[in-house]
């Protein structure tokens, strides 16, 4: 049987393509109503999508992939929304 402790679940970043394991990316969920989030806890429900680093996140949204991966319609104002989100819940970029 297969060992599930041993398997640790990966997830594919949506801009570099890389897989880690969930712990290791940053998650955005869309909601039932269209709404896209980041979602620090990557337990959210909906449809998630994942970004390895703040400069995946970057290319993502000059890419349009996050669109893509959540099938949405996302502006540069969600955009900006979902990068302040992520850097105060990552707390990696000091605001000035
Ligand atoms: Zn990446």
């Amino acid at each position: 049987m297969a060992q599930q402790q041993d398997r640790k679940r990966q997830r594919r970043c949506i801009a570099c393509g890389q897989q880690e394991t969930k712990a290791a990316l940053r998650r955005f969920a869309r909601a039932a109503d269209g709404t896209v989030s980041f979602d620090p806890s990557g337990r959210a429900p909906g449809r998630g999508a994942y970004v390895c680093s703040d400069e995946c996140f970057q290319a993502a949204r000059r890419g349009r992939k996050l669109e893509r991966a959540l099938r949405v319609k996302l502006t540069d104002e969600d955009y900006d929304r979902l990068a302040g989100e992520m850097a105060r819940a990552t707390d990696e970029t000091p605001s000035v």
